[in-house]
């Protein structure tokens, strides 16, 4: 079956034929093609046709697809049977490895999403602080669990309103635009004794890349302290993409707690919630703060993502940052000189270039930005084998994997764009 003939099945079996809604395709008006194979920076559809890849499974994939080590320890584990339910040595190994490279995680927990991390994470600061409200930004996404499910980013932004989460469940949500302090402030001002914590993508990856304004994360950081809240990074994207110690090395500044994903499970499902060991023993079974899962730390995740943080100490951040600056400023000056309104964001090896002539700070700049410029650059770059994120909120990743033929081929595509 082609592409078209499988995504006409899978409507009939699957809500929009898809199990995340934005690989339908629909806000860049296309249809997926259905992936049959991923090696390096490539992945092949079921039709043989070679896309570079910059998606990445959404950002796991920073070695690229395959990677012999990562893959060898994945095939090793599944020799050792795929699933306990209790503990094993792989949980130890990965644990033990996350906190040399991410120190404020003292303590931490293995799940097997974002999601599950992200609001587990929650629930652990609530547990902790005895308090029920917690400020989150218009347009970071956190996962779909109900509480986060207020003004989110990324596919969440696409449905109007959240049917199926009551009232009640996001009134504890308090929101404000990213980097705007002074929003902050105001929430600590008005009810800071029920605040329970901050979750920020502290360089946010769901309404394109945009970067923490100067003095935005140590503000937040002073605000929790101040008021006793708890500060949680959700680095599900940026934990290992931005430096080995993820955002909070990047930019200096040190969460109480810290969500990651994608990237520690080597592109199998993880996800890991963790920081100051005071706040991770109000964790069930030394404390009371309730968490569980048949999965987490599962054999062959933990082995595929030990061996994927092995290997990024041999690979050379700088110098993809290097070479990715130079991609994207190419770009940008491709789609000047077409007449193109660009505005590029970027940090380490991942970047949003938005169809805007303004700056893109927060989400409202965001959802300024032109769609429909994004949706012909889009198909016009899949036609010549440039497989983007299907919707231009999203961030482009990329990979120790890329080649500078890989760029030099990206960029003569989209010298063939015509708007
Ligand atoms: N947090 C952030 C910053 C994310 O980008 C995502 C997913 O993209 C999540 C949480 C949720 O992770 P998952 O999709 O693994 O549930």
């Amino acid at each position: 079956m082609n592409s078209k003939e499988l995504f006409a099945k899978a409507q009939t079996l699957m809500p929009g034929g898809v199990n995340s809604p934005l690989r339908a395709c629909k806000y860049v008006k296309s249809e997926p093609v259905f992936i049959e194979n991923a090696k390096g920076a490539y992945l092949w559809d079921v039709e043989g046709r070679q896309y570079i890849d910059y998606v990445y499974s959404w950002g796991p994939q920073i070695l690229g697809h395959q990677d012999p080590a990562v893959s060898e320890a994945a095939h090793k584990a599944i020799d050792l049977g795929s699933s306990y339910g209790a503990p094993c040595f792989g949980e130890v190994a990965l644990a033990e490895e996350i906190n040399k490279l991410i120190p404020s995680m003292e303590m931490m927990r293995m799940v097997s999403s974002g999601t599950e991390a992200t609001m587990s994470a929650l629930r652990l600061a609530r547990g902790y602080t005895g308090r029920n409200k917690f400020i989150k930004f218009i347009g970071n996404y956190h996962g779909h669990a109900d509480a986060f499910l207020a003004a989110a980013g990324s596919a969440a932004a696409t449905v109007p309103g959240t049917p199926g989460v009551p009232e009640e469940v996001t009134s504890h949500t308090l929101l404000a635009q990213y980097n705007d302090l002074d929003a902050v402030k105001a929430h600590f001002e008005a009810s800071g004794d029920d605040i329970a914590c901050i979750i920020v993508e502290p360089c946010a990856g769901n309404m394109g890349l945009v970067l923490p304004a100067e003095g935005f994360l140590q503000g937040l950081r002073d605000l929790c302290t101040q008021y006793g809240a708890v500060l949680i990074f959700d680095e599900v994207i940026t934990g290992f993409r931005l430096s080995r110690g993820g955002a909070q090395q990047r930019y200096g500044i040190t969460p109480d707690l810290t969500t990651l994903g994608k990237i520690i499970g080597g592109g199998f499902p993880v996800g890991c919630y963790g920081g100051k060991r005071e706040i991770m023993e109000h964790m069930a079974p030394v404390g009371s703060v309730f968490q569980a899962g048949t999965l987490s730390g599962n054999p062959v995740a933990m082995a595929a993502g030990l061996a994927t943080l092995k290997r990024l100490q041999e690979c050379d951040y700088d110098a993809l940052e290097a070479r990715t600056k130079k991609l994207t400023d190419e770009l940008v000056a491709i789609m000047k000189e077409k007449g193109q309104a660009v505005s590029l964001n970027r940090v380490a090896s991942a970047f949003t270039m938005y169809f805007s002539d303004k700056p893109v700070t927060n989400m409202i700049e965001s959802g300024q930005c032109d769609s429909e410029a994004y949706a012909t650059y889009w198909q016009q770059m899949l036609a010549q084998g440039i497989y983007l994120a299907p919707a231009g909120f999203e961030c482009a990743f990329t990979s120790f994997a890329h080649t500078d033929e890989d760029f030099e081929k990206t960029l003569e595509a989209a010298r063939k764009v015509e708007f």
